[in-house]
């Protein structure tokens, strides 16, 4: 299934100065976790479990949804699997769901906020499925996140819901653990309240596909804005550097998974935001990860600095390329 020669040992990389940068893969289906191994991938920073939905007729029962977890903890047993919990809503329709239709899809009822209405029997069925692989041999590198997040209070409430289904599956005697739990920082509102998602959780990780739409009001899927659609504007580095900082102050780890993250052009950047963990699409694995190590991260955090001054595109495209 892989285009590549020579598979590559995975293996944690540094910058130059030794400041370790874990340079993940996004997933979104099975097929794509050998792919990832191979190409070096320390582990995964995005499954996106929409795969399981969809092109069918009727969701995915509890067992399946353990398999398909189990199996890409045991295709990366000695690293992180980042699962992310169902994302569906705004563009990614599933029939049978019989969601909403929404004049604004993309600021309706999408990510947790279905997963805390409408379709709660489903997130209970897939937290069973999470806690259970998580007491698996491979389960320690297991971690959750949640998409689409916007208030204080889902995180809250995702919490408590876990809390009641360790409670049942302890009743049961089925075996479990509580992996550890994120948010996925896609909203503008969500990093506003970075800090506070942080202080409940173990990590965030920031989605610059949605937090770009978001944050400049321009449909990702619209070609009409797609120059507007444009991570490299300063609103959005601005709030990829606030979530960083708010995450850090309180002790969360804090990565990227958005298309962003897969710019070898963009790494020393991100690596100069304080970003922990970078999360992209396999196939630029091996050239981020050589980027990480020709940067210095002191050298990285002054040209952080000197971007997020920047008030155009223009002037931070300018520096990067090291113009001004
Ligand atoms: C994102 O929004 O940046 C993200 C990684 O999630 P998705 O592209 O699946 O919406
Ligand atoms: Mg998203």
């Amino acid at each position: 299934a892989s285009d590549v020669d020579e598979p590559v040992v995975a293996a944690r990389v540094s910058t130059a100065d030794g400041r370790g940068i874990e340079v993940a893969a996004n997933v979104g289906r099975p097929a794509e976790l050998d792919p990832a191994a191979e190409r070096g991938a320390d582990g995964i920073g995005l499954y996106r479990t929409e795969f399981l939905f969809l092109d069918r007729d009727a969701p995915p029962d509890e067992d399946e949804q353990f398999e398909a977890i189990t199996a890409a903890l045991q295709a990366f047993p000695d690293e992180r699997v980042v699962v992310r919990t169902l994302d569906v809503g705004g563009d990614k329709q599933v029939p049978y769901l019989d969601l909403p239709a929404e004049p604004n899809p993309f600021l309706g009822r999408r990510g947790v906020r279905l997963s805390l209405s409408d379709h709660a029997d489903l997130f209970e069925t897939q937290l069973r499925a999470l806690l259970r692989a998580a007491a698996t041999d491979a389960g320690d590198g297991l971690a959750v996140m949640v998409p689409m997040v916007a208030r204080v209070e889902e995180v809250e409430d995702v919490l408590s819901r876990i809390e009641a289904v360790a409670a049942t599956l302890d009743t049961e005697g089925v075996d479990y653990e509580i992996p550890a739990l994120g948010a996925m920082v896609e909203t503008p509102a969500a990093s506003y309240v970075a800090g506070a998602l942080a202080d409940r959780l173990d990590f965030l990780s920031i989605g610059t596909n949605d937090l770009t739409q978001y944050v400049m009001a321009a449909d990702r899927e619209n070609d009409g804005v797609a120059d507007l659609h444009d991570p490299l504007h300063p609103a959005v580095l601005r709030a990829v550097d606030r979530t960083v900082t708010a995450a850090h102050a309180c002790d969360a780890w804090v990565g990227m998974c958005g298309e962003m993250a897969g710019d070898p052009d963009l790494t020393e950047l991100l690596v100069g935001l304080g970003l922990d963990e970078l999360s992209m699409s396999a196939v630029t694995v091996p050239a981020v990860k050589q980027r990480v190590r020709e940067t210095d991260s002191e050298t990285a955090a002054a040209l952080a600095d000197e971007i997020l001054a920047c008030e155009t595109r223009a002037a931070v495209v300018a520096r990067l390329d090291g113009v001004e």
